[in-house]
């Protein structure tokens, strides 16, 4: 895919530009350009145009804002200790956005144009990354099916796009949030496309966030969709427990079982937490052994993860059976170390041993 650079000929002012960053948040801010490339079923993908960040013009008949084929992926840009900037493993969101896209039926967009895309993003508008640990420029390719008419059918033309914005910490980073535990709503069932990221995910999830919030917590937790028992994820970020604690903790996550989407955040984690000395372990956990094994001690911290929090740390969990604190609710040592030590590799502090990083400036 050759990208046509054509830059906004009006970026943002120095000063404009770093009061936006100073703002942070996530999604208050765009940067002054975005990529945007087209497919059709006749003629494959066209070459990218990195341009100005603008508006798009749309049909009203276009078929993605009545039946929702979309998909999309989330990663960041880091700066790094030399002024430099990376990004965290992009090969691994091209990869789930080739997966996402054939589960949707949307045309596959090759990795290395994933990659290219991002990067001359990044490039274009590398002064946009914040500088500081923590933050980071969030970057979010997207594709939809932009065929105009009202025909269920997979669309013949797809649209794919490339934003940015400038983030600080999601959550409150040192913050342990709440979550409700949601036996009336699922957020995927097998055969479904719960390990597909597609928008449709999100607009099923958000009665239950709002639920959630009734009931005084941040976040929804899922369970399996047949037993409404087993532990799936947490709103957008999937979920780690740790057992028992010092060196001879283990660190466990519920296994991918085809309804859970599958993090880049937790894969890194399960490396890094074997890196650290500790032993990880994929499996089922139920919301009875939740119970039993924070009220024990088992259990001794909880924490989600996800590209745009990192980690949060969970500090109870609420069902229609009552709360559970997990330890004394303040975030773990585990979870801390855990946190720091992902932070440091992705910001250059840490020796990057998995070769993670791509740099890109
Ligand atoms: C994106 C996402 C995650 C986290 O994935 P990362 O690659 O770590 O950002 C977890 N669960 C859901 C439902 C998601 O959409």
């Amino acid at each position: 895919m050759k990208i046509n650079l054509n830059p906004n000929s009006h970026p943002a002012s120095d000063a404009d530009r770093t009061e936006k960053i100073a703002v942070g948040g996530f999604g208050k801010y765009y940067t002054d350009n975005m990529v945007i490339a087209e497919w059709t079923e006749a003629d494959g993908w066209g070459d990218a145009e990195l341009k100005a960040y603008g508006p798009l013009l749309i049909d009203p008949a276009t078929s993605v804002l009545h039946y929702g084929q979309e998909i999309f992926e989330g990663l960041k840009a880091y700066s790094q200790p030399d002024g430099g900037v990376s990004l965290f493993r992009p090969e691994a969101n091209a990869e789930r956005f080739r997966k996402s896209a054939t589960r949707l039926a949307l045309p596959e967009l090759p990795i290395a144009d994933f990659v290219a895309t991002v990067e001359a993003l990044v490039r274009q508008d590398r002064a946009w990354v914040p500088k500081n640990i923590g933050e980071s420029l969030y970057i979010r390719p997207f594709m939809f099916g932009s065929e105009v008419g009202l025909g269920v059918r997979p669309s013949n033309r797809a649209t794919y796009l490339v934003i940015t914005t400038p983030a600080s910490a999601y959550f409150n980073p040192g913050k342990a949030v709440t979550v409700w535990i949601s036996t009336e709503y699922v957020r995927a069932a097998p055969g479904g496309t719960g390990s597909a990221k597609t928008g449709g995910n999100y607009a099923g999830s958000l009665l239950a966030q709002k639920q959630a919030a009734a009931e005084g917590c941040d976040q929804v937790v899922w369970l399996d969709a047949i037993e409404r028992k087993w532990v799936e994820e947490m709103g957008g970020m999937n979920l780690f427990f740790v057992k028992g604690s010092g060196a001879s903790a283990t660190v466990f996550t519920p296994k991918l079982t085809g309804t859970l989407l599958a993090g880049v955040t937790r894969d890194s984690i399960l490396t890094v937490a074997q890196d650290l000395g500790y032993k990880v372990e994929e499996g089922a956990i139920s919301t009875d052994q939740w119970h039993a094994g924070v009220t024990s001690g088992e259990i001794t911290e909880v924490f989600a993860c996800g590209t745009a929090a990192v980690i949060t740390p969970v500090g109870a969990a609420k069902s229609a059976q009552g709360i559970w604190p997990t330890g004394d609710g303040n975030p773990g040592p585990i979870t801390n170390q855990i946190r720091e030590t992902l932070l440091g590799i992705q910001h250059g502090t840490i020796e990057d041993k998995h070769g993670w990083n791509k740099r890109v400036s």
